[in-house]
């Protein structure tokens, strides 16, 4: 049985873009999973607090035999090999951070995880590098992502 993961990835200190280029690298090594793609590489403006760096933003799509809870705890090992720290401020800074976006078609809530993830669809520098990777993407509810892709504004996210 495998699974169509999509992992989003955001970094705003210490170097963010080389910070991205690492995790895309690490994580489409990772064992039992096969890369599939990844978006381009943007800069975004912060949400929440905007006294803060701006973010560099990607996603990743594997495809992989392990679980979502395995591929929770091994994207948290990264964070933390990334020097990802918690400081309490919700959407603070951060030298990276890795959502679990999708994990294939499957509904998942629970203490640790809600897939998919809470915001994919109000966040633009998720939705448009999913769109990257799969242009005729369509979300479990059964929308497609492109439509969502309409609600929102291109502006503040540039490729770099
Ligand atoms: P946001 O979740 O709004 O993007 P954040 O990424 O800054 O904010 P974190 O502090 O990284 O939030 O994560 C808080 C908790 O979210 C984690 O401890 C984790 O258990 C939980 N969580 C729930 N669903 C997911 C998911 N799909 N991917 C990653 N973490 C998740
Ligand atoms: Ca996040
Ligand atoms: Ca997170
Ligand atoms: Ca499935």
């Amino acid at each position: 049985m495998s699974e169509l993961v999509y992992i989003g990835l955001g970094a705003n200190l210490n170097n963010p873009y080389d910070t991205i280029r690492s995790a895309i690298t690490a994580l489409s090594t990772l064992a039992d999973c096969e890369f599939v793609g990844q978006s381009k590489i943007y800069a975004s403006k912060p949400m929440g607090p905007a006294d803060q760096p701006d973010y560099v933003n990607a996603v990743v799509a594997l495809k992989t035999s392990l679980s979502a809870h395995d591929i929770f705890s091994l994207t948290c090992q990264l964070e933390q090999a990334h020097g990802r720290t918690r400081n309490g401020e919700h959407w603070g800074p951060r030298t990276l951070d890795l959502d679990i976006l999708l994990y294939g078609d499957n509904l998942i809530n629970d203490d640790q995880l809600t897939v998919p993830h809470y915001g994919l669809k109000e966040r633009e520098f998720v939705v448009f590098p999913m769109l990257d990777i799969d242009p005729l993407l369509v979300l479990p509810c059964g929308t497609a992502l492109s439509d969502i892709a309409k609600t929102l504004a291109f502006n503040d996210m540039n490729a770099i």
